[in-house]
């Protein structure tokens, strides 16, 4: 289908607003199609907002490996990807749980500015390609033609916690602990000598630094962690699907679309593909958002199911589904299965949808004198 907001004159110069993922793919892709391309960028390096986190880029959600999705995507990979195949996860009682899989359940990578991470891999193939980068550049108004990739504008869900150094060997855990994470989980992740650890919450925002302390206590009597020289972190994440992707003519990707893993988090793939279909839109004259909802919705409604049904989930709940999950002889396919649509799902999205909206607001959370990260964000307006 094509429609005035996706004709663009070849020789427009089209601009985007935001240089993470979703913003730089975008790029890329325009780029490889001779389009000149000038993205903007707040600050004054690639992904600021996330200075050295370690995140996973899932590898479940789809069968083909997510390093092959990318390259034949035509992005470049050569940032550090640690394969994570091997690691642990624990209940509310300190019960472990193997995690074992043949294929990588997802890859570790570094985000921020630093040469090896995703960020810095997207920016040198962007510029290489002849993109435009401007640091230190708010976008505030676009006149012509153009993709928003500014990342988050709500916070549904917060991951707060440190950065830091440590001798541990590599590797990843996680607890799922309602007392440590509410409706979420804490996880520690480790990778040549520094690491993450994080409360993921999804709910107790105001308690945040209550849940970090429980988080890190959990982990040094779970499995000896120790970090030196912790930098505190955190950051928020916007999960929603919306009616229509477009502000105005212009398509809306990433974070900024709304589009995440509303189950766990995991949203820099939603984001990188969300950048390569706009960028296609442009180019081809299709409509976006015929692209992304045939393309990312199915999996964007199956994952607020998961997450209405991981929300009612008690401590004993996760040990069961713990026990349950790391039992399969497949984990990786048994998560796949678990993101991918299915009748028992579709029947419970209206549900879930209603359900869903209403955590979007924190109750727990009265706003009050509160620095939480949720507040922090400015996200108390919306009330
Ligand atoms: C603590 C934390 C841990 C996470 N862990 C994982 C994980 O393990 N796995 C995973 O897949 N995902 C994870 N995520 C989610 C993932 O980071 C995001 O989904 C992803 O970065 C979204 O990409 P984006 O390009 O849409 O937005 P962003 O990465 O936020 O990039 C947006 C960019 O736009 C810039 N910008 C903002 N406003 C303007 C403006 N007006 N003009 C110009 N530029 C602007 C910003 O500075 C930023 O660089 C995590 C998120 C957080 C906060």
């Amino acid at each position: 289908m094509s429609n005035d907001k996706n004709n663009t004159h070849p020789n427009a110069v089209i601009e985007i607003a935001g240089a993470g993922p979703a913003g730089l793919t975008a790029a890329i892709t325009l780029a490889q199609a001779g389009r000149q391309v000038v993205v903007h960028e707040t600050h004054e390096e690639v992904g600021h907002r996330f200075g050295g986190d370690f995140q996973g880029l899932e590898n479940w959600s789809t069968r083909e490996d997510v390093l092959a999705t990318l390259t034949a995507l035509g992005l470049a990979t050569d940032f550090t990807a640690l394969p994570c195949r091997n690691g642990a996860a624990f209940d509310s009682t300190g019960k472990q749980y193997q995690i074992n899989t043949d294929e990588p359940l997802f890859y570790l990578v570094e985000r921020g500015p630093a040469p090896d991470t995703l960020d810095s891999a997207l920016l040198r193939q962007a510029q290489s390609l002849g993109v435009e980068v401007r640091f230190n550049s708010r976008l505030c108004e676009m006149r012509g033609d153009g993709i928003l990739a500014v990342g988050p504008r709500a916070a549904d869900a917060i991951a707060v916690g440190y950065h830091f150094e440590t001798d541990m060997a590599n590797g990843f855990w996680a607890i799922c602990d309602n007392d440590l994470a509410p409706q979420g989980y804490a996880y520690l992740l480790v990778m040549n000598g520094k690491g993450t650890v994080k409360s993921c919450m999804f709910s107790g925002f105001k308690q945040e630094k209550l849940y970090v302390r429980r988080t890190l206590e959990a982990f040094q009597r779970l499995v000896g962690f120790e970090m030196k020289n912790p930098k505190p972190h955190g950051g928020s994440g916007n999960f929603h699907i919306p009616r229509s992707a477009y502000s105005g003519p212009r398509p809306l990707v990433g974070e900024q679309a709304g589009f995440q893993d509303t189950l766990w988090g995991f949203g820099m793939r939603l984001a990188i593909s969300s950048g390569v279909l706009a960028a296609q839109s442009l180019l081809n004259g299709e409509n976006y958002d015929t692209l992304w909802q045939r393309q990312l919705k199915p999996q964007m409604d199956t994952s607020i199911v998961n997450r209405a049904l991981y929300s009612l989930v008690s401590n004993r709940g996760y040990s069961w589904c713990l026990r349950r999950v790391t039992s399969k002889p497949d984990l990786r396919e048994s998560l796949r299965r678990q993101y991918q649509p299915s009748l028992s799902k579709r029947l419970l999205a209206p549900w879930a949808r209603r359900r869903y909206e209403s955590l979007r607001k924190d109750t727990s959370c009265d706003h009050i004198d509160c620095h939480c990260i949720w507040c922090r964000g400015g996200c108390c307006d919306d009330d």
